[in-house]
């Protein structure tokens, strides 16, 4: 039991070993042994590693890895790593893509690997002034950025341009500059702050106003990813599932609310490799939803049409900022399988992968709602869990989840009192 009155003020605990934080978490929140036990077995991923990547480690948090398969990407099959704890994501990815696999699959492509920085300058009398000395400065700005990374010039990255905007604000007019800059195979966040925060002094002297934020933008968008696939009519199901697919992609584009489900949908897709691989899923997030509502409107990452032909042809684009090096890409011992398995070789090749995979989650996540309704598809892994919170174990998850199916009634009473049945 743990005490109320317990302190959180727990002096020093960053400086403690795993063992000992794990002593004094027991003590605040009343943990057994066993719970002890559960915290300091942290699976494949080494406990001082972990403890590496983040602050103040008392555990791991193990999360499925799933394979999807019949993935057919710019002509090269592909398996792909999922990390994900939602049932049914992995499979809906899976049969997208066999009915998509025999015309061809996913056809794949990208803006570029180039990350934004933000300087933000205020105080300035004459901000178009400003804003224009500092765009004289674009060779020096160069130089002074492509001197913090000289390993990333000599892979073929670095500073390649200047935007500087006066942006109107409630605390009156700021200069923003934009420094943008190629991370090559690097997620590039550290790499462009390092530039934000060397440039932003010199920034300050050449205007006589004050610099404050330094730090790259989520909003990636000359990073872009791009996916397109077409469905044959005859794949997918014929025509009158083409046309409530589309109209169901159609509602998602015109209100904001069925917009933020559709696209939930497909980064459930796009944040399970993103995790897979050891990337900044909350980066990914932050630039898909950004980009949704590029137009003003929060609208879909998808667009659904009918080709020549009547098939179902769909296409997706979004800021996909991941890396093959930097943070836990390289350092995860799982990511680092996941992109082996994945075989891609540049950061730019896993985006393209990342984006058909969420074009292949929302053309089941469309058809499945537009037809049977979600829940038919959910309910044998939703009857899984929910047998297993009834208290079923090992032999007895399999009986009771089908005949909860069977039911039709997958709820936490029914699964009780059908174990109790099951257990005579
Ligand atoms: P990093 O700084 O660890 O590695 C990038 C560096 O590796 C480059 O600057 C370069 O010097 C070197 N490098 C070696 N080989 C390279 C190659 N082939 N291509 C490119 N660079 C190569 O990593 P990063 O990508 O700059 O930072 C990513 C991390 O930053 C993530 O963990 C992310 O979570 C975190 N982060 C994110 C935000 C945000 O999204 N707002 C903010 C801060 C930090």
């Amino acid at each position: 039991m743990q005490d109320p009155t317990a302190s959180s003020r727990i002096a020093g605990f960053h400086k403690l070993g795993i063992p000992q934080r794990i002593d004094a978490v027991a003590r605040f929140a009343g943990l057994d042994d066993a719970d002890r036990q559960h915290l300091a077995d942290t699976g494949n991923l080494p406990a001082d590693l972990a403890g590496h990547l983040i602050e103040n480690v008392i555990g791991t948090m193990n999360i499925p890895v799933g394979v999807a398969t019949n993935m057919k990407i710019d002509g090269r099959d592909r398996l792909i790593p999922m990390a994900t704890e939602e049932s049914s994501v992995v499979a809906a990815v899976c049969n997208a893509a066999r009915q998509c696999y025999e015309n061809g699959g996913f056809t794949t492509s990208m803006s570029g690997t180039q990350m934004i920085a933000q300087i933000q300058l205020a105080g300035v009398p004459d901000p178009e002034h400003a804003r224009i000395r500092i765009l004289e400065r674009r060779e020096e700005i160069r130089a002074l950025c492509d001197g913090c990374d000289p390993v990333l010039v000599r892979l073929g990255g670095g500073f390649r341009d200047l935007e500087v905007r006066v942006l109107g604000t409630r605390g009156g007019a700021m200069v923003i500059t934009h420094l943008v800059v190629d991370t090559r195979d690097a997620m590039g966040a550290n790499a462009v702050n390092t530039m934000a925060e060397t440039l932003a002094p010199h920034i300050a002297a050449w205007t006589g106003g004050q610099t404050n934020l330094r730090i790259l933008s989520n909003l990636a968008d000359r990073r872009l990813a791009r996916a397109r696939c077409v469905w044959r009519l005859q794949d997918l199901g014929g025509a009158e599932v083409r046309d409530a697919m589309l109209a169901a992609y159609h509602f998602a584009d015109a209100d904001p609310y069925r917009a933020a489900t559709h696209n939930k949908g497909i980064m459930n897709g796009i944040s399970a490799v993103v995790l897979a691989t050891g990337n900044d899923t909350r980066a990914v997030e932050a630039g898909a939803h950004a980009y949704a509502a590029r137009g003003g409107r929060y609208a879909s990452l998808t667009a659904w049409e009918v080709t020549h032909g009547g098939d179902l042809a769909g296409v997706i684009e979004l800021p996909m900022a991941v890396g093959l090096i930097g943070g836990a890409t390289k350092l995860h011992p799982t990511a680092r399988l996941a992109l082996r398995i994945l075989g891609v070789a540049s950061a730019e090749e896993l985006a393209r992968v990342i984006a058909a995979v969420g074009l292949a989650q929302n053309f089941s996540a469309l058809k499945a709602l537009a037809t049977t309704g979600i829940q038919k598809g959910h309910m044998a892994l939703h009857a899984h869990n929910i047998a297993m919170m009834a208290g079923a174990t090992g032999d007895e998850i399999e009986p009771l989840a089908r005949r909860l199916v069977a039911l039709g009634t997958v709820r936490i009473d029914v699964a009780q009192a059908e174990l109790a049945v099951l257990r005579g």
